[in-house]
């Protein structure tokens, strides 16, 4: 099923500002909240609908990534990344920022009064991908150190806050008595304090460690695309959740095929023999070779279009194209036998020889000008 519109999904224009997106989540939160609306499954795929959409366009860099390569950008083709796996928890932990104390305790007990998941720091790595690993998608297994859980390393329930992560204050004010609630400074909103640290662990139970991670590339991605491997980050101190693996990806220069957006470009000689009377010549494509016939008399300069021979769009099914562009080789006198020279030397007021350029000859900026108008 395509994924729909973020910002059709919050009802709001693309140029939406901050605060219109906040008040546009604000309200399709309180409709579909899982309290108001229990048991109703539809209202829970709304809600996290909402929450996913408001995720994405309320960060500066993903809003500016999702409106220049829409859902493919947020790399949610392969199965772990992010972007579509946001579970009720992690929209909890979003709410205090959003609702702020005002709605602390609008929402029944459901998030208030659970513990704060701490999430461990993300982990970054490049990699580096070659033009037909971009076309065609690949897998690749990289080495990560990342902070994991010791074995043996146990915790035990926080006893400042009783496991609840929280610490509460009850205050007089004008207006009443109101509860307010901070995060608590002994076990940082966990809930649980370390019980047992093993020899060679942090003082939060953590050893570095390395491991093989195996990530999935999905086709059609670019230089400075972000992928998101979901909990192969830092391990978080006890009760947390892990971070993610931020997988940024680099292009490989490719030696023969130039890439302009979608376009590859590749520079053809010819000879001049081939360019009078024609050839068929082989032309690398990011998938294997193609063959190619060029026409007699074809003049240097000229560009042929190879049709979906380029990269994939990345956010849809089509391709560029492959300009192949046609130099017409000029030989080295000096690499000339006498014949040869004395051939060239009675052509040269040769009509047939003279260049007569017609309006079919165009430079190549009117060439590429045509071609993509
Ligand atoms: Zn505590």
């Amino acid at each position: 099923m395509p994924k729909k519109d973020y910002y059709e999904i919050l009802g709001v224009s693309k140029n939406a500002t901050d605060v219109e997106l906040k008040k546009a989540y604000r309200q399709l939160a309180i409709k579909y909240h899982p309290d108001k609306n229990p048991g109703d499954k539809e209202a829970e795929e709304k809600f996290k609908e909402a929450a996913e959409a408001y995720e994405i366009l309320s960060d500066p860099n993903k809003r500016t990534r999702y409106d220049q390569f829409g859902h493919a950008g947020m790399g949610g083709a392969g199965g772990g990344f992010g972007g579509g796996g946001m579970s009720t928890e992690d929209i909890f932990s979003h709410f205090g920022d959003i609702f702020g104390s005002a709605f602390g305790g609008g929402f029944s007990g459901g998030f208030s009064s659970r513990p704060q998941q701490v999430q461990g720091s993300n982990l970054r790595i490049r990699i580096a991908l070659t033009l037909k690993e971009i076309v065609n998608g690949t897998e690749k297994t990289v080495k990560v150190k990342r902070f994991k859980l010791a074995e043996g390393a146990t915790s035990k329930t926080c006893s400042t806050c009783h496991g609840t992560g929280q610490t509460r204050r009850v205050m007089n004010t004008p207006f009443g008595q109101m509860q307010t609630q901070t995060v608590c400074g002994t076990c940082g909103g966990t809930g649980k304090v370390a019980n047992h640290i093993p020899p060679g662990a942090n003082n939060q139970g953590l050893v570095r460690v390395e491991e093989s991670v195996s990530i999935k590339i999905p086709e059609g991605v670019r230089e400075g695309v972000q992928l998101q491997v979901r909990g192969k980050g830092n391990d978080a101190p006890f009760g947390g959740i892990p971070g993610d693996l931020i997988v940024v990806i680099e292009e490989i220069e490719d030696e023969q095929l130039k890439r302009e957006g979608d376009n590859l470009h590749y520079e053809l000689y010819v000879s001049v023999p081939e360019a009078i009377i024609g050839t068929k010549q082989d032309v690398p494509t990011v998938n294997g070779k193609v063959r190619i016939t060029v026409d007699a008399g074809t003049q240097s300069g000229k560009i042929l279009r190879l049709k979906g021979k380029g990269l994939p769009q990345i956010n849809g099914y089509n391709f560029g194209d492959l300009f192949v562009h046609i130099n017409v080789w000029t030989p080295n006198l000096n690499k000339l036998s006498k014949e040869q020279k004395e051939f060239f030397e009675k052509m040269i007021d040769n009509e047939n020889f003279s260049p007569k350029p017609t309006s079919q000859d165009k430079t190549f900026f009117e060439k590429m000008r045509d071609m993509f108008s």
